[in-house]
């Protein structure tokens, strides 16, 4: 399971330290800067995208390029600044021209996202696109599909929504994203702003955050860093795990 693998580290700074000048992985030799990720250390919504892509290379830092801006209009809309919550990505090193992460890459690096959920211990996560949704949901369906429910991973809310980056090839999809981040701020109020007030189940079915399954979910593929991509692959939903 996705938060298994976990290294030993008491803190995030010696996470960083323990992960050092990285080549576990041949992205060590092709990427300019290792990108840890950012934001509140105790941030009870974490995000989760991709990888670096060219900016974040160059800067080390997790969406600093054109789906970052976006990215923070979308924190704006629900009231969120950066500062507030935690960003990271499945990846820590950009792969070459922006290719999609292989299985390999995937394996050997999600050991310290992992240990940053850990760490940081947030109660609600948003994961973008298919690479962070898969990973955290151990399944192999798509974002098209498993966006829209709530699904519990170790009694964390996990809400999968497209990666902002899709909205850059797609306009179109700019408003399925901003539905995205309706529904995530509504488990936000539910989760942390109002503890006790509307329990969240903690069933193992996935709630679905739209009700009535009419929403414009079936609309994008996404495109994450280099485009769209394909999405769903047909493969069966992991009941979620507690
Ligand atoms: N896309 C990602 O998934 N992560 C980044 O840090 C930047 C773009």
């Amino acid at each position: 399971m996705a938060l298994e693998a976990r290294v030993d580290c008491p803190d995030l700074p010696s996470l960083a330290e323990h992960i050092g000048d990285c080549h576990r992985c041949p992205l060590g030799d092709t990427r300019t800067k290792l990108v840890f990720g950012v934001g509140d250390p105790h941030a009870e919504l974490m995000f989760i995208g991709e990888a670096p892509g060219k900016n974040e290379d160059l800067q080390g830092e997790p969406f600093v390029g054109a789906a970052g801006k976006f990215l923070d209009e979308l924190l704006e809309s629900i009231g969120l600044t950066r500062s507030q919550v935690y960003i990271a990505n499945v990846l820590k090193c950009r792969p070459p021209g922006n290719r999609d992460p292989i299985a390999v890459e995937i394996a050997t690096c999600t050991p310290f996202l992992a240990t940053q959920v850990r760490l940081i211990d947030p109660k609600v996560i948003a994961t973008l696109g298919n690479f962070a949704t898969r990973w955290l949901l151990d399944t192999t369906a798509g974002i098209t599909t498993l966006r829209g429910k709530l699904y519990h991973v170790e009694g964390r809310q996990v809400v999968p929504i497209f990666h902002p980056a899709v909205a850059l090839y797609d306009p179109g999809k700019k408003e399925a994203l901003f539905d995205d981040f309706k529904r995530l701020r509504s488990v936000i109020d539910r989760t942390i702003e109002r503890p006790g007030a509307a329990p969240v189940e903690e069933a193992c079915a996935p709630e679905d955050l739209w009700g009535d399954g009419t929403d414009a979910r079936d609309a994008a593929d996404d495109g994450a860093r280099t485009g769209p991509s394909t999405d769903d692959e047909g493969g069966a939903v992991t009941p979620p795990m507690f």
